[in-house]
């Protein structure tokens, strides 16, 4: 066991604060790594403040994990000390059910672990996550990075990244497809920089008009401020995808009136309250409301070697640890811009 420092929030109402872990020794198919830099997800804020319930404290979050390996169990093929690694979102899952065997760990029927506030299966507790100078992971579960990229700017990749190249690639989004992204935030940036990379017409809905310019920026070819009615006139029924990120409670049949027919709008936003969604806002127009969660181990990595191929990386600003409470008060009020990222450096 090698005693570790990290971050964690001891109730749902409290900051997070300094406090020790400890990591298990690798076992012969672990990786070791001393971690360089986390991304913070809204889903952190979420656990940390027990907003979906199910917390179990102390939590220590963060699941978008760069750093180096240290160390690794005499069986691990795919990593050698000195390596980079990352870890997402999940950290096990059954790998015998028809879901692990197609690739799809993280609806593993079993219970997938995740990375953080996970119940391990050898029964050893629940899991911490990246707010922490160091983690140990199972190989299968450990994403190779290259080395092109700004590592701290690649650390979002690994959620925000994911979970938008995911269901883009499902509903296989390209040319010729009007897509809009719903919320410009950590994972809304990714979601445009990526629907643009493949290639299709991309509109930024936002209900902050001081975005409109970085929309452009990050590639987007329209702005939408959705608390504009003219502005939303002129796209009601347009679009074949929408990609909802929202964190907050909003209303899903104001955007499904965006949509085309037979047009899908996807959910990976979460915000804490169910909606209401009468049915004849999806049988006029037959359309669908689905969700995606995050991405297989595979995926993710083929989402890591997509960016690298197209040179693409998350907009970061890097904070120390002492600041993950203002940051969480920052992201809530939409002041990121577009990811924060803890060097751990700082812990
Ligand atoms: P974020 O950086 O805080 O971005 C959320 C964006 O939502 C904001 O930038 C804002 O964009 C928009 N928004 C916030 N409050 C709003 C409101 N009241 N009405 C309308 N729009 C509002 O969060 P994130 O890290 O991207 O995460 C977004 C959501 O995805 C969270 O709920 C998170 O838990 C979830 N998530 C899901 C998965 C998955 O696998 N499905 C993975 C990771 C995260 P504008 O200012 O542009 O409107
Ligand atoms: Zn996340
Ligand atoms: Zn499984």
């Amino acid at each position: 066991m090698a005693s570790t420092k990290s971050y964690a929030a001891q109730a749902a109402t409290t900051p997070l604060a300094p406090w020790t872990i400890n990591r298990r020794d690798p076992k012969p198919h672990d990786v070791q790594i001393e971690i360089k830099y986390c991304g913070v997800c809204h889903s952190d804020l979420h656990t940390a403040r027990n907003e979906w319930g199910g917390t179990v404290y102390p939590c220590v979050p963060g699941h978008e994990i760069v750093g180096v390996v240290t160390a690794v169990g005499d069986h691990v093929k795919k990593f050698k000390v000195g390596d980079l690694a990352g870890v997402g979102c999940l950290v096990d899952s059954c790998r015998e059910c028809e879901n692990c065997k197609d690739d799809l760990e993280q609806f593993c029927l079993n219970g997938m672990v995740g990375t953080y506030n996970g119940e391990q299966k050898d029964g050893s507790g629940i899991t911490f996550g990246g707010y922490s100078k160091s983690i140990v992971v199972d190989e299968a579960f450990v994403l190779s990075i290259s080395d092109k990229l700004p590592l701290d700017a690649v650390a979002p990749l690994l959620c925000a990244g994911i979970t938008t190249y995911s269901p883009l690639r499902h509903w296989k989004i390209g040319k010729g497809h009007k897509v809009a992204v719903l919320g410009l935030g950590g994972l809304g940036h990714m979601g445009v920089k990526l629907a643009v990379s493949m290639g299709a017409d991309v509109t930024m809905l936002s209900h902050t008009a001081s975005k409109e310019k970085d929309a452009a920026r990050l590639g987007a070819h329209h702005f939408v401020l959705t608390s504009d009615a003219e502005q939303v006139k002129k796209v009601m029924g347009s679009f074949d995808f929408i990609l909802d990120t929202v964190s907050a409670d909003h209303d899903y049949n104001f955007y499904l009136g965006l949509l085309k027919a037979n047009g899908v709008m996807v959910c990976v936003g979460a915000p804490p309250s169910p909606a209401q969604i009468p049915a004849f806002n999806l049988i006029f127009g037959r359309k669908s409301i689905a969700g995606s969660l995050i991405g297989g181990i595979a995926e993710t990595q083929e989402m890591l070697d997509y960016c690298a191929e197209h040179d693409i990386v998350s907009d970061i600003e890097l904070i120390a640890m002492k600041d993950i409470n203002e940051a969480y008060e920052r992201m809530l009020k939409g002041e990121v811009r577009y990811r924060f990222v803890i060097d751990m450096a700082t812990l």
